[in-house]
């Protein structure tokens, strides 16, 4: 350790902040290239010359170049990897003509050849050995010709649809080389860029009709403005534009090159089509008076939105300059496009605009890819390694824009104020509560990740939850707690000392605290760079004799950010006090004021997880409870209501006939600790209720190996026969379920573990005899298991599978008595695999099934043995499955069945068995034929019980997968000879041999809901 000088010591104190950014270096590249199109074969012919300068300390051996049209080239690419890992298979199923590659490249250093390679595990990047080492302070140009085969635009973002050309990543690119050394990378949808800053002098030739936008200004463009404006004026004297005319005009023999350049940027895309409507405007920036020149070049697809976009445009430009600090250059440019990188994507000087659907949607996207012009254009941080800094940054600011642009915009837009806005209880929603249940999503399950991830670690549901959204309320609230004008100070700071550079995390967290004034390290360090949760409550309110109130607040969250109460009196806010964090509970003083109630974070800025204990007021016995609102289907999640949603239910079988009655549950979305459903139902027919509840409160476990743990139980009760009496069942079943973390957010593998303990109380009779004739006394029968099941998954968008083995204990009891009728005990194993093909829901699937008693007489096992044909209703011995006759024993509703067991399609009471089973399923849609038809068989034995002649059985035929996995309908065309013996002693008929399976237990809507992601 070495004492330093008490000078030397305040030098570096004070100037510690300008010391990093003496450290600071940023390469500079320097970019003159030519470029053809060929639009017959979709092809770019170039040439680069690029003036690469090392303003490192340090020498140069090599250059990492990036060649990302790779990306498209086959398999192995990371683009590829990721796609597929996000269920996107196009590029992975693609053909040979609809990729696209990078060739001819030849590259030189200063004239000379040079040795170069593509490295072997990415393709879309290359290495350069220099001949001689580029010396610190030093430079020199890289040259190559290069070819590209422009890939189908329904990829990612370079590529064509037809003659529509967007041409972005597209030419040899030095990777960056900074204070952390190269940052080489292969190109990736889910995770965007980092680039060098310099110039950029291209020539782009093109058939002579198409409308080229390009990052760069026009030289020497005179004639090609000229024929722009022109198309300007037939672009403003069209009245509506037909979107059905999608018409591609014949290319132009001659070709016309057009000179664009630009500097101070880090990329450059350009984009042609030759259908293009122009249109163009002025905008003055706010503070520095700059004129920018904005363009919009669109098609007919949505023509009749577009034709006010330059609005959107300069409001844009206006607001982020207004905030951040003014657009520097001449032109901004935003155009119509196909792509499939989302809903737009961003460029310098120019972005690309998918599908938008309404003119509030197209100004959200327009303003959103026009600010990247900030937040990647002229602060380049590295996109990869930060994504927030630039998507999140600019989420905030366009959270911001909508705000201001469109203060009473709600959450469902203009439906808000209509009847299902009423009807649903969403009029209170205001549009920014978009971003923050996005991230709520997430985080109520903990499955969100940290704000400060590398981007191709989120998984797809988090990148936007949590890096668009999560980091738009994070910053909102910081500027809640800041202030507006501080916040701007903060922004204009920040852009001022980092634009055209690298700026990285800690540089802005500098700026921040240095500017505000503030430690903001629960913001810097807990918000952004982790997963801690905020949540503040108010626990009671003191009323004082001088006339203030003391408010007890207590920090049930992990981070120590900043407090905001407001006191509301006849619906006005009357004060409002935002108060430095802190941990535990502290009682906090509201100066002198009529107040009815206090609230915490009453315009609902903080991304508090639970803000159902934001609010007290300060007369009444019930100080914290809020008013029960009773809604019909159901709402978002409303903190000032305690909400029952209800719903009207009807139901059917074969016994209780119809019935009717109410469905009542708590909690859609998102998803809370405690959750119901209740669903009373009257039968008519039966003159009894029947019906069904479910209740389970959930913890989601912060660094254990759960994820989720969930204790509850469902009930039920139904009728089962109209034999004798009406007879019910009533099912209690308690469980525990337990889902394990998994080993990385991105991780295709998950486990579960649920235990069971049902109980199964159900009508029955006794016959006695009286005198001649038999009478019926009503009696009960009792059966009681333990069912455990540990279930394995595999996601994966071509083969899914997964893997379950189940133990089940247990038997009949006496109702009485409780005493032990029968008992077995029994294991199984179910293994499924998929693999999917063609374009929608085609697969084949193989499911593979065994199992066997333990310890269990062939008596006892009797009601529960392992049956090859699947289950008939009264096969199903734990009530699981939702059956519409459970105990027929013909006609249509008998041939219901459950792939259980053998699932075998044909029914037979051959192949049941008190021993053991084992199965194998396979089912295949037919081709890539529209009709959803499939094959299907099966093949499997049994313990000796349960054979008749032969060893093996099997079946097979045809099948109509109406929804599939759900409702699908059986017609057997291949049977086994025991089968087929069964089938003519009892005189059976073809129609009786079709059967069918009906999970309605599959098609819960809570589930479906709540299994919801992006
Ligand atoms: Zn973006």
């Amino acid at each position: 350790m070495k004492l330093l000088n008490p000078l030397v010591f305040i030098f570096i104190t004070c100037f510690s902040f300008f010391g990093k950014s003496q450290n600071y270096f940023q390469q500079e590249v320097n970019y003159t290239m030519q470029v053809r199109l060929d639009d017959v074969k979709h092809e770019l012919f170039g040439d680069t010359y690029i003036e690469y300068k090392n303003n490192s300390p340090h020498d140069l051996t090599f250059i990492y170049m990036h060649i990302w049209p790779n990306a498209y080239k086959d398999n192995s690419t990371a683009l590829a990897k990721q796609l597929y890992e996000n269920g996107e298979t196009k590029l992975f199923k693609a053909k040979d003509e609809d990729r696209g590659y990078m060739d001819m490249l030849d590259f030189k250093v200063n004239t000379k050849a040079v040795k170069w390679e593509i490295l072997k595990d990415t393709i879309d990047v290359c290495k350069i050995i220099l001949n001689e080492p580029l010396k610190s302070g030093q430079k020199i140009t890289i040259s190559t010709p290069f070819h590209v085969k422009i890939p189908s635009g329904e990829f990612s973002r370079l590529g064509h649809i037809g003659q529509s050309y967007q041409i972005t990543q597209w030419y040899p690119k030095p990777a960056v080389y900074d204070k952390n050394g190269w940052n080489q990378m292969p190109y990736l949808n889910q995770g965007e860029f980092y680039s060098e800053f310099g110039s950029f002098d291209v020539q782009i030739i093109v058939p002579k009709n198409y409308v080229v936008g390009a990052t760069g200004d026009l030289v020497d463009g005179e004639a090609e403005l000229d024929w722009l404006n022109e198309r300007v004026k037939a672009t403003e004297a069209i009245e509506r534009f037909d979107s059905n005319d999608l018409s591609f005009p014949k290319s132009d023999s001659a070709t016309k090159t057009l000179h664009f350049k630009q500097s101070n940027v880090h990329d450059f895309a350009w984009f042609c089509d030759k259908r293009y409507h122009v249109l163009k405007g002025e905008v003055v920036t706010p503070h520095t008076k700059n004129v920018v020149t904005t363009w919009v070049m669109f098609t007919n697809a949505e023509g009749n939105i577009w034709k006010n976009s330059i609005k959107y445009m300069n409001d844009a430009i206006y607001y982020y300059s207004l905030w951040n600090g003014d657009y520097p250059y001449k032109h901004c440019t935003a155009v119509d496009g196909t792509i499939s990188a989302g809903g737009g994507m961003e460029y310098p000087n120019i972005t690309v605009i998918g599908s938008s659907g309404n003119a509030f949607q197209l100004d959200v996207v327009i303003t959103h890819e026009v600010g990247h012009n900030w937040f990647y254009g002229m602060l380049g941080s590295n996109e990869r390694e930060h994504p927030w800094m630039d998507e999140g940054l600019n989420s905030f600011n366009e959270l911001r824009y909508i705000r201001t642009k469109y203060p009473d915009r709600k959450l469902i837009g203009d439906m808000a104020d209509g009847a299902v806005g009423k009807m649903f209880d969403l009029k209170r929603y205001k549009q920014h509560a978009q971003y923050y249940y996005t991230y709520l999503l997430s985080a109520a399950k903990n499955e969100d990740q940290a704000i400060e991830t590398p981007a191709q670690n989120y998984t797809e549901l988090n990148y936007g939850g949590i890096v668009y959204s999560k980091t738009a309320v994070a910053f909102d609230y910081l500027m809640a707690t800041l202030g507006e004008s501080v916040m701007n100070q903060c922004l204009q700071e920040y852009f001022k000392l980092w634009h055209f550079k690298h700026p990285q995390p800690n540089d802005m967290k500098d700026v921040f605290e240095k500017i505000s004034g503030k430690d903001l390290s629960w913001f810097f360090n807990d918000m952004i760079n982790t997963t801690k949760k905020l949540d503040y409550k108010i626990t009671s309110i003191h009323f004082n004799r001088d006339n203030t109130y003391n408010i007890d607040v207590k920090n049930s969250g992990d981070i120590k950010a900043p407090v905001i109460i407001q006191g509301i009196h006849n619906g006005k806010i009357v004060g409002e006090v935002i108060y430095d964090g802190f941990t535990g509970k502290q009682s906090l003083s509201f100066p002198t004021s009529t107040v009815d109630y206090f609230k915490l974070d009453y315009f609902e800025v903080t991304p508090e997880v639970n803000r159902n204990n934001n609010r007290i007021k300060t007369k009444g016995i019930f100080k914290k409870v809020e008013p029960l609102k009773i809604q019909f289907l159901g709402s978002l999640d409303n903190p000032d209501k305690t909400q029952l949603f209800w719903s009207p239910v009807a139901a059917w079988n074969s016994y209780n006939k119809w019935m009717f009655g109410l469905a009542f549950y708590n909690n859609l979305l998102p998803q809370k600790r405690f959750e119901f459903e209740l669903m009373p139902l009257y039968s008519h027919s039966t003159n009894d209720f029947a019906g069904y509840a479910h209740a389970m409160y959930n913890i989601f476990p912060n660094k254990t190996f759960f994820q989720k743990i969930a204790i509850g139980g469902t009930y039920s009760r139904y009728s089962f026969t109209n034999r004798i009496y009406d007879r019910n069942f009533n099912k209690y079943a308690p469980e525990l379920f337990v889902e394990f973390k998994k080993s990385a957010p991105r991780a295709k593998f998950k486990s579960s573990l649920r235990y069971r303990n049902i109980t199964i109380i159900a009508d029955d009779y006794a016959s006695v005899l009286s005198g001649l004739d038999i009478d019926y006394v009503e009696t009960k029968r009792k059966s009681n298991f333990n069912d455990l099941t540990y279930q394995l998954t595999k996601s994966d968008a071509i083969q899914p599978y997964s893997i379950a083995l189940n133990l089940q204990h247990g038997g009949q009891k006496n109702y009485y008595t409780s005493a032990t009728v029968d008992e077995m005990t029994k294991i199984s194993v179910t293994a499924k695999y998929s693999y999917k093909y063609g374009k929608k829901n085609k697969s084949f699937d193989a499911r593979l099934f065994a199992g066997t008693f333990v310890g269990t007489t062939k008596a006892n096992a009797g009601a529960y043995r392992f049956r090859l044909s699947g289950f008939r209703g009264y096969h199903d011995y734990m009530y699981d499955n939702v059956f519409l006759g459970r105990t027929e024993t013909d006609g249509v509703l008998v041939n219901q069945f459950t792939e259980s067991d053998g699932a075998f399609k044909f029914y037979s009471p051959v192949g049941q068995s008190a021993e053991w089973l084992v199965a194998l399923n396979l089912k295949s849609s037919l081709g890539n034929m529209k009709l959803p038809l499939c094959l299907y068989a099966d093949i499997g034995t049994t313990g000796s019980d349960g054979i008749l002649n032969d060893g093996v059985l099997y079946n097979a035929g045809v099948c109509v997968s109406i929804v599939k996995n759900i409702f699908e309908v059986y017609f057997p065309v291949l049977i086994s000879k025991d089968f087929e013996n069964y089938k003519k002693s009892n005189g059976i008929k073809y129609p009786e041999t079709i059967r069918f399976t009906l999970n309605l237990n599959m098609i819960n809507p809570f589930d479906l809901i709540r299994k919801f992601e992006l």
